[in-house]
């Protein structure tokens, strides 16, 4: 499969903060990428470097092949379209004039682009609505539309669904998820709400403080997200003693009430609690989700 973004030990500093530390990842061709990680984690300045709009500090990427700093990359950039933090929009400026300035900024003036691009998006009963009398969830899909003018295959939308109600984070996936499959668009997308990401992505970039702690596929993900024992205890703390000294990975929830991970038996578990004198009042199998996973990932034991 082709790649179409590579980063070669990526750094971001400002000042003495590593926002970016030396981030090693990988785009194929066709994918839904899920950029995932929690407030300040460095997907935003990530995204900035890739399209343009800031320097790394050192480190190198490629995109469509094309090496950073070569005239070969500019080219490249065209082939990209995005929302980065705050989509731009004119505010004063209707749905279809929002579209058609972005058409003369790309060279290809024409109202007929702004008509389809309004009716993909699912915009065209509004096109003559000022942008600041559109609802939020409105606003995204035309900057989605304006992003699509210059006809990119690679998109990149940073917390698209940030602020949106529920109908508006379903329109929004609808729509990228239509991009992917229609137009064979590969997308990367960052988000901390991982709930959102696992109804879309095809395969996810996990970064905490800067750091890039993991990529997997969907699929490799949904393997791995298997089982884990849900633990009803007396004593959570005292547990989690003998836990670490036994080398599981856990997580103690209110009440009492620990998640274990990994290839571990029932039998070994309440072994293991009654050589400490701990009672095991109940114990449960549940399916590992999306967010225990990532906070185990990035060492979420507490
Ligand atoms: P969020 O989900 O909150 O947008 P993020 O994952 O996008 O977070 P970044 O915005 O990339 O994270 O920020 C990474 C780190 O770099 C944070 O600690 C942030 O405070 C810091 N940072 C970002 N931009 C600057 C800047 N211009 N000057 C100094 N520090 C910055």
């Amino acid at each position: 499969m082709d790649i179409i973004l590579e980063t070669n030990n990526l750094c971001k500093k400002y000042g003495e903060l590593k926002a970016l530390d030396n981030i090693n990842m990988h785009i194929n061709r066709g994918e839904i990428y899920g950029l995932i990680g929690q407030n300040g984690a460095g997907k935003t300045t990530l995204i900035r470097i890739i399209a343009g709009m800031q320097y790394p500090t050192s480190g190198s990427f490629k995109l469509y092949g094309a090496d950073y700093g070569t005239k070969a990359m500019d080219k490249a950039r065209r082939r990209l379209g995005g929302i980065v933090e705050t989509p731009a929009l004119q505010q004063s400026l209707s749905a279809r004039d929002n579209l058609k300035a972005q058409s003369i900024l790309c060279g290809c003036p024409s109202s007929k682009i702004s008509d389809e691009l309004l009716d993909y998006v699912g915009l065209s009963g509004v096109s003559n609505r000022c942008v600041r009398d559109m609802s939020l969830g409105m606003r995204q899909r035309l900057a989605i539309a304006v992003a699509l003018v210059g006809n990119p295959d690679f998109l990149i939308l940073d917390e698209p669904t940030n602020g949106l109600d529920p109908r508006g984070i379903i329109e929004i996936r609808e729509l990228i998820i239509k991009l992917n499959r229609e137009k064979r668009i590969t997308v990367l997308i960052s988000s901390h709400i991982l709930s959102e990401l696992s109804k879309l992505a095809t395969f996810y970039g996990f970064i905490d403080n800067g750091r890039a702690v993991q990529e997997i596929s969907a699929a490799e993900l949904h393997d791995k997200c298997k089982k884990k024992h849900v633990l009803f205890v007396n004593d959570a703390i005292a547990l989690s003693a003998v836990f670490d000294t036994a080398g599981l990975n856990y997580k103690i929830r209110e009440n009492n009430t620990v998640d274990v991970f990994g290839d571990v038996t029932a039998d070994a578990l309440f072994d293991v609690a009654r050589s400490a004198g701990i009672k095991i009042t109940d114990l449960r199998c549940e399916e590992e989700d999306l967010e225990s996973y990532y906070m185990n990932l990035i060492g979420g034991r507490k």
